[in-house]
């Protein structure tokens, strides 16, 4: 039996200040994210923008959405009004298209900035030059507002290779504050850490950590789909 509630409880107890939890709730149905409201959680993650405009409808409305997984540029539409932190801006093109979309409504959406920090091929993510090209252009966009960046590790027993991978992710953050966010305050922000990781992730100052299956178990996707 998975109790929602006792696993949020035991790891707010283990998270320090100064690092949030969000909930990762995708693929879980509306019941356990409310569980895991009622023990208090008000931060949830969704990777799928549909399923987060679904449980958004259904669920109580001072919930804070997060979106973490890759968004298609049509789907934007579906997140836009109440998105509270895009993690996963992977591209220049995705940043206009979310700063065309949130102009229509008259917000500033919060964004971070994905890093491809994996040796892993599938994994999303900037690069450096492609980071450096996204920068030039975003001064004008004033419907986003970058507050930091995010990265998977490499899904692996090796944990001395994830803390570099983390501990590259934290240069990134850093180099990126000191050349174009040092007047910055909101620029803040290192989303990192998974349920088999978390804690490497806070030890390598993780902001952020995005938490699914050791909150509401494992996920069962029926065949597997590629994890996008
Ligand atoms: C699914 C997902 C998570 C949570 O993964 P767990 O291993 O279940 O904690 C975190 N971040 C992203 C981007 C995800 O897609």
């Amino acid at each position: 039996m998975i109790d929602v509630k006792q696993n949020i409880t035991d790891l707010k107890r283990s998270i320090p200040d100064g690092t949030r939890l969000v909930a990762v709730s995708k693929t879980k149905p509306a019941d356990m994210i409310q569980q895991a409201y009622d023990a208090g959680q008000r931060l949830f993650g969704e990777n799928k923008a549909l399923e987060m405009r679904d449980k958004h409808q259904s669920l109580p409305h001072d919930i804070e959405w997060h979106f973490v997984g890759h968004l298609q540029t049509n789907k934007i539409k579906y997140i836009i009004q109440y998105v509270s932190l895009i993690h996963s801006i992977d591209s220049l093109s995705l940043l206009q298209a979310v700063n065309k979309e949130a102009a229509k409504h008259e917000r500033v959406v919060d964004c971070l900035l994905q890093f491809h920090i994996a040796q892993e091929e599938t994994k999303f993510g900037l690069d450096q030059a492609e980071c450096e090209e996204l920068m030039n252009h975003y001064g004008e966009l004033s419907n986003v507002r970058i507050v930091g960046v995010m990265g998977m590790a490499t899904k692996t027993d090796d944990m001395e290779q994830v803390r570099r991978e983390f501990r590259n992710l934290h240069n990134i953050f850093d180099s990126l504050k000191a050349s174009r966010f040092a007047d910055k305050p909101e620029f803040k922000e290192i989303s990192m850490g998974m349920s088999h990781d978390w804690q490497i992730a806070v030890e390598e100052g993780s902001t952020l950590i995005r938490l699914g299956s050791s909150i509401f178990g494992a996920r069962d996707y029926g065949v597997q789909v590629n994890d996008v």
